[in-house]
This record gives structure tokens, sequence and C-alpha cells, in this order.
């Protein structure tokens, strides 16, 4: 793969590079500067903007509204956005149900669902995990009974988050029993206020509301809600959890933010030194940057491998682990540097209490679930050991 980019690279960069100098708002560059994430409302309002400028689905082919960008030009686009503090994009709709939506779907779930994910008129959340089924997913029992014209789904969905923001849940859900577990599970859309389905927050430690259980009494949802085949959703599933990992491709470039937030908090003064003037640390953040730019150079691989629309194998998993590694290492860095001021924490809605003041400590802490979630370091190490070793 050639990594210099054209004239044609330099141009998009530019073109990308006016469009960020002019479209981010002060507010949300400093709330990403200082480690947190934005609200629902704003992340609504950021995809807006990217959609009336054609960008709204950047992984997306042009046939369904996106912008058939190279991964090159992915790149750029996101590399810059890292550069100015822009805000990623929320992931759950444009990232996981859009594709499978697109693959799996028909012509009719098309047209209805992917205009409405680009312009950000629907939130999607992810209705996989179940008390007792997380890693194990084929062991879910939430069960869809066919009854005329609908599903009827009872049972219980864990750790949803944003469900309490969205419109739509995609669910995997049994509707049959096989014994292959797997053959008896289907891909659902439901509606997130249909009759009979309860949210209730779950709390995390860091303090910000971002997750839920999701219960499923005798919901309702027409058959025509149903992606692709039934009993195949197992498939379709496997291929979204593949995609998770290509958002870890793009969650590791915007590493190279907390990157430069480190070094500001390393300007700290302690006993007349800065810290970034001290070896040891100038040594460990060095360390972080030289780890994050080797990670950037596997994504460029990933992303090739996925344009092209060649399975990954391993790597995906491999950037995934790297990535919240990476992640985690960052974050408690961050924490380090800034010493004593790390103790603060923003509203629970995510308001900064002061401009002038970094957040890392509710970062450090939400960065523990990064190996947990879309599965957990140990799950893609024994996908690295098969896949990669042959183990
Ligand atoms: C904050 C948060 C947000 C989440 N958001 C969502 C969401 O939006 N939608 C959704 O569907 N899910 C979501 N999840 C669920 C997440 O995907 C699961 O937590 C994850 O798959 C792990 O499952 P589990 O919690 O049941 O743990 P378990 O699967 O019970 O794992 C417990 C421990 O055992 C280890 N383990 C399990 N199996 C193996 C094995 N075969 N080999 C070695 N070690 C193993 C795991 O690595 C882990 O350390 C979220 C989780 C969290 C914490």
């Amino acid at each position: 793969m050639n990594l210099d980019f054209d004239a044609a690279d330099l141009a998009f960069r530019d073109e990308v590079r006016e469009f960020f100098a002019g479209s981010v708002p002060e507010e949300w560059k400093t709330r990403v500067r200082a480690g947190l994430r934005l609200s629902p409302e704003d992340l609504i309002a950021w995809q807006k903007r990217l959609a009336a400028r054609g960008w709204g689905a950047p992984t997306w082919p042009v046939e369904h509204g996106g912008t058939g960008w190279t991964p090159t030009q992915l790149y750029i686009f996101w590399s810059e956005a890292a550069r100015v503090d822009a805000p990623m994009q929320f992931h759950q709709g444009l990232e996981l149900i859009g594709p499978i939506i697109y693959t799996y779907g028909n012509a009719e779930q098309k047209a209805r669902y992917l205009p409405r994910i680009i312009s950000a008129d629907d939130w999607w959340c992810q209705g996989y995990s179940e008390p007792g089924a997380g890693s194990d997913l084929a062991a879910l029992r939430t069960r869809a009974d066919r009854d005329g014209d609908d599903y009827v789904l009872n049972g219980q969905k864990m750790w949803t988050s944003y469900a309490q923001c969205a419109q739509h849940m995609f669910t995997l859900v049994r509707t049959s029993q096989e014994t292959r577990r797997q053959d008896g599970i289907s891909l659902i859309l439901v509606p997130m206020d249909a009759e009979g389905l309860r949210v209730r927050p779950i709390d995390t430690m860091d303090e910000k509301y971002h997750t839920n259980e999701v219960f499923l009494d005798d919901v309702r949802v027409p058959v025509a809600n149903l992606i692709g085949e039934e009993g195949k959703g197992w498939t379709y599933g496997k291929v979204l959890l593949d995609r998770e990992r290509m958002v870890a491709a793009g969650n590791a470039i915007f590493l190279t933010q907390m990157a430069r937030g480190i070094r500001q908090a390393a300007s700290r003064k302690v006993g007349g030194v800065a810290l970034i003037d001290r070896p040891v640390v100038a040594a460990k953040i060095g360390q972080f940057e030289i780890e994050v730019a080797a990670l950037q150079g596997m994504v460029l691989r990933l992303m090739d491998d996925q344009a092209r629309g060649e399975d990954s194998g391993p790597r995906g998993s491999m950037v995934k682990l790297r990535w919240s590694q990476l992640l985690q290492a960052g974050t408690a860095l961050w924490v380090g540097a800034l010493g004593p001021e790390a103790a603060h924490f923003a509203g629970l809605d995510g308001t900064p209490t002061s401009p002038d003041l970094h957040y890392p400590m509710q970062g450090a802490i939400y960065s523990r679930v990064t190996s947990i979630y879309g599965g957990s370091s140990e799950i893609q190490h024994d996908i690295i050991a098969r896949r990669a070793l042959g183990l």
C-alpha cells in the first residue's frame, strides 16, 4: 500500500480542513479537548452538519448515501477531525446497523431506515447482550414468537447503551430452538416506543448516564422488521461485530487528540520544572506517541482490507485490543500529568464545570469498558490466537 498522498488527496485534505475550520463550535472543541464526550443532542447536531455537507456516512458506499471515500480519504477525514478536536460521529446507526441494512435488508427497509441514519433523525441502540449472554452471545434467551404478521418479544437485554435516546433498537432474538444454538437466532428491529418495552438506567462509576437494561414484555413487532432471513441473525451479527472493530479503527485515529492533551497537561510545573522536561515523563509520553503512531499503521491496513472487501483476518481484533490498551494507558498518563486537578468531574450530562479544566479522570474510568464491550480483550486474544497463530 502506497502511504504517500497524491495531489488529489492533498486537495481533498484542504477541502476537509476548510470545512472543519468553519463547522466545529468552540464549545464542542473545548469538550473534546477536555476529554469529555458530547451530549446526544450535540452529536445529533454534528451529524446533521456533516449530512448537509454530504459527508454524513463517510464509510458507506455512494449508492446508499455514503461518500464512497477511499481508505486514504477516510484516513484524511478522521485525522483532520482529530487535528481540530472535532467530535467523533456516533456509531451505532452509522457503523453497526446501517451497513447490515444495506447488505441484508430489503428495498423497503433500506429506503425507510438508511436516510434517517445519515440525517440523524433516527438514533439506534444495540440490543445484543443479556444477563448470561455477553461473550457467549449464542446463549441469548430473549424470544420472538411468530403470531400472525407479528413477532411477540419477551426477555431482557443488558448494557443497552443510549437506549434512553434511541428511536430504534436492533436486537438478536431467538426465533426457534435448534440443536446448534446459533441457528435459531434472528435480527429484528424494534421501535423503542413499542408497548411493553421498558428502559431502566444502569449507574456507572464514571457518573455519566450511558447505558441501560431493556425489558421486553409481550412487545409486538411486525414481521416486516426482520432483517434478512429468519434464523440467520447470527451470520449478520458476526458481520456486525467485525464492523465494530472498524469503529475501533476510527477511534484509534482519534487517540492523537489525547496525545496532545497529555502533552499540554505535562507542561504543568512541579518544583519549578515542567513535567515534560523531566526525562522519565518525556520518555513515557514519547513511548505513548510512538505506540499511537504504530497503531495508525495497523489501522491503515485494516481500512485498506475493508475497502477491498477482504476479510481483515485477525487484524480487526488486534486494532480493537491495542486501541483499548492505549486508551487506558493514555488516560492514566493524562490523569498523572494533571495531578490533583484531574480529580474534577464534569456534570452528569457531560457539561464542563469550567472551560479551563480537563476531565480525563472520567475518561480513565470509562476507558475500562473498552476492554469489555465489542468483544472483551480475552475474546480478542482468543481470536488472534486462532486466526493469526493457528492455535
Ligand atoms: C458500559 C457498557 C456498555 C455496553 N454497551 C452495549 C450495548 O450497547 N449493546 C450490547 O449489546 N452490549 C453492550 N455491552 C455489553 C458487552 O458487549 C458485554 O459486557 C461483553 O460482551 C462481555 O459480556 P459479559 O459482560 O456478559 O461478561 P462475560 O462474557 O460473562 O465475561 C466475564 C469475563 O470472562 C471473560 N471470558 C468470557 N468468555 C471467555 C472465554 N471464552 N475465554 C476467556 N475469557 C472469557 C471475559 O473476557 C470477562 O473478563 C456493554 C457493556 C458495558 C460494560
